[in-house]
């Protein structure tokens, strides 16, 4: 499929009314590194690096993991890479580590909320990303932050992390940027000095909407009962693009909606210009870009809300239709 996209692959992605959208990749193992080049991905706007984790039978080293991360910068060359820090608990149980018993898991102890209880696996991780840097510039991405206070908090992880490695005489990072996942709604709803302070945002739809509708994203019954092109999940959307563009904040999406066609098109419609998915996807979400104009697609979602369709789908696909 990556042939078919071929002629493509190292253009731009430019909408048909003039507005680029950046095309990253979502990446977590060694086996995704070739796909940087060969997809045309312009960076990885997603490093999930719990799969490194996960595919163990014990807890990495830190040297281990600084080699891996210093593979990936390598490979990358140039490219930023979003290293997202451990993302476990819930869906991802790492088999060395008691499992908790939670009645929900998924509203449980999971992601930040476990590096900033037991600090100890993200500060190693943390030394791992600046080491493995080496002098190079580093991208650190905090998971599952719902509150204002826990970036503070994990932004402080990494400050501190920076300062013990300068006392030990190691080489910092060139330049160092530290985000955080939107991925429940109450970050969406954080004071504006959160955008100010936060350096760049990614939205993790998968998460966010499952919490948007309360709908869980592993439940066959339900996960696929709300459209993600449902106009109150669009609202949310554009409301998070409003207050990045407030704060200056640059702002991406990850999650898997971002590798689908039509999904990706209403995001850039609604003002993404970052999206980040599986390599494979670039191609496919590329060429619909390309040849869309998304300012008329806004147009056309702005009528399907102004009706008060619930979905803006039927008419995003009609619309599609007939520009055929
Ligand atoms: C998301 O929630 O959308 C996301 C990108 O993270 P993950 O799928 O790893 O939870
Ligand atoms: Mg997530």
């Amino acid at each position: 499929a990556q042939e078919r996209y071929g002629s493509i692959r190292d253009k731009p992605a430019v909408t048909r009314d003039g507005q680029r959208i950046h095309m990253l990749m979502n990446a977590g193992l060694m086996a995704d590194l070739p796909s940087l080049p060969s997809s045309g991905a312009e960076g990885v706007g997603l490093f999930r690096t719990e799969l490194q984790f996960l595919i163990r039978n014990k807890m990495p080293k830190r040297t281990e993991l600084a080699g891996i991360y210093a593979r990936v910068m390598d490979a990358a060359a140039d490219k930023r890479v979003v290293f997202r820090t451990l993302d476990i608990g819930s869906d991802k149980v790492l088999p060395y580590m008691k499992p908790n018993d939670e009645p929900n898991p998924a509203l449980g102890w999971r992601a930040i909320r476990v590096g900033l209880d037991k600090p100890g696996i993200m500060r190693m991780q943390l030394q791992a990303l600046i080491r493995a840097a080496n002098g190079r510039p580093l991208t650190i991405m905090f998971p599952f932050i719902a509150q204002f206070e826990e970036y503070r908090q994990a932004r402080a992880e990494v400050d501190k992390a920076i300062a013990r490695e300068k006392r030990l005489g190691h080489v910092l990072p060139s330049q160092l940027e530290v985000g955080a996942m939107l991925e429940t709604p109450s970050l969406a709803f954080a004071p504006q000095a959160f955008f100010d302070e936060v350096e760049f945002l990614s939205i993790g739809g998968n998460d966010l909407k499952q919490f948007f509708f309360a709908a869980d994203r592993e439940n066959e019954r339900v996960r696929r009962r709300y459209d993600t092109l449902n106009v109150s999940f669009l609202s949310l959307i554009e409301q998070v693009v409003e207050r990045c563009a407030i704060s200056g904040t640059p702002l991406s999406f990850c999650g898997e909606d971002a590798g689908r066609p039509i999904e990706a098109l209403c995001l850039a419609a609604v003002g993404l210009r970052t999206l980040s998915m599986r390599p494979a996807s670039i191609g496919p979400v590329k060429s619909l870009l390309m040849r869309a104009d998304i300012r008329a697609l806004s147009e056309v979602i702005r009528q399907a809300r102004e009706r008060g369709d619930q979905t803006v789908r039927p008419a995003v696909m009609e619309w599609l239709r007939s520009q055929d």
